[in-house]
């Protein structure tokens, strides 16, 4: 089927739709365990396609395209949530194997979907609703009080496409059909990260707090500190659950609000490598790179187990400084510990350019050393 003959016999290939900086860190985990790896890039510049020598460029609605990139591979696998449903459809068709399979991948590709398939599986959530219009959502404002948040059901990222509405003038200004959720008084967000594979073995991260700035994460800390065993195996337990129900294959994150008491509540999923996951690269034995690339294979999964007490992730954020690198130096020479994961990417104010990871055992020494690294990337400290 693989129209290459000059791979060794039995190597498996694995090709992406997608080709940003997921796809380019499942590549290094590819090269590892001797995969072959290939890309389909909307261009030679994305973050993946500048280091997969297997990249393929083109559109993801050009159907004929898309089909002869995947009959040159075992199976396909997506890092974004975002690629049109119709291709997955017409790859499903004609006998493609896609993980995740579209209809997983529907409920993390619309948020109105997954809330009401975690309804039915009686997943602790905000309260919720998709408003068709101004009457339906002036009923909802009713019953939770204002402030309300207002999400744009497909779509949205990093805190794009959802809004706080603060009454009801601005409820009517609303595009609808939208979802609005109560604005809940969440103490920290958390997320609980979970690999499956089609023959139903699944592995659980430990759970780690995502710290958020202005709806962007800046740092994860893993284990996610004074979670108890407890809350923090039921968090696990509900995300394999999710895992089982909507049929995962890979990858799949949940994002939590931890309310300081009672269960955390699901806000969203994500069915790809996760940012909430980049800490496994250099802090667990398996990373989520590798253990993606396992599942969607049908290989056995990895250890989740850490490898150090204490783990934290931090992102790179862009700011005025475009030259990376030259602040790299400073970096590297002054903590030679950081573990620097660059994506290639254009720097741009608040875009994600990559991330910093460091081991250890005293949080609060690796929060100071990674908060310290990336606000110099970021220009925000000269020194
Ligand atoms: P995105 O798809 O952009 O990541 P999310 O649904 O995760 O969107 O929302 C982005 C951020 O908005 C969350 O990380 C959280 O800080 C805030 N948020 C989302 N939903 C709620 C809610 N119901 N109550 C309070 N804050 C919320």
């Amino acid at each position: 089927m693989h129209p290459r003959t000059d791979l060794p016999a039995g190597t498996l290939v694995v090709g992406v739709l997608g080709a940003g900086q997921l796809a380019r860190m499942m590549a290094e985990a590819a090269s590892a365990l001797g995969i072959q790896f290939k890309v389909f890039a909307q261009s030679s510049s994305e973050s993946a396609a500048l280091v997969v020598a297997d990249t393929v460029v083109g559109e993801l609605t050009d159907l004929a395209a898309v089909l002869k990139f995947a009959q040159s591979v075992d199976v396909i696998t997506l890092d974004h949530e975002l690629v049109p449903p119709a291709t997955l459809t017409h790859l499903a068709t004609s006998g493609i194997k896609v993980y995740p399979t579209s209809s997983a991948i529907e409920f993390a590709a619309d948020k109105s979907a997954m809330r009401t398939k975690l309804q039915q599986l009686n997943a602790p959530m905000p309260n919720w609703i998709t408003a068709t219009d101004f009457v339906a959502a002036s009923e909802f404002a009713d019953k939770v009080g204002y402030p309300l948040i207002a999400k744009s059901p497909r779509g949205g990222y990093d805190g794009r496409g959802v809004w706080v509405v603060n009454d009801a003038d601005e409820l009517a200004q609303l595009s609808y059909p939208v979802l609005l959720e109560e604005k809940v008084k969440f103490q920290r967000e958390l997320s609980a990260l979970v690999v499956r594979s089609p023959h139903n073995q699944a592995v659980a991260y430990p759970i780690v707090e995502t710290v958020q700035q202005n709806g962007i994460c800046t740092q994860v800390l893993a284990p996610a500190p004074d979670l108890n065993d407890e809350r923090a195996s039921q968090a696990q337990q509900l995300a394999l659950l999710i895992a089982s129900e909507l049929d995962v294959i890979g990858v799949l994150a949940v994002e939590l609000f931890d309310t300081g008491s009672g269960a955390l509540l699901v806000n969203e999923l994500a069915m790809r490598p996760h940012n909430s996951g980049h800490w496994t690269q250099d802090g667990a034995v398996t990373s989520q790179f590798e253990n993606h690339l396992r599942a969607v294979l049908d290989l056995p999964l990895g250890s989740p187990a850490m490898t150090a007490p204490k783990v934290v992730m931090g992102n790179i954020l862009g700011g005025e400084h475009h030259d990376l690198h030259r602040g790299l130096l400073h970096c590297l020479a002054r903590d030679p510990e950081l573990k620097v994961h660059l994506y290639g990417k254009a720097v741009k104010p608040n875009r994600k350019v990559g991330h910093i990871n460091l081991v250890g055992t005293d949080l609060i020494d690796l929060q100071h050393r990674i908060a310290h690294a990336t606000d110099f990337l970021a220009g925000k400290i000269e020194e």
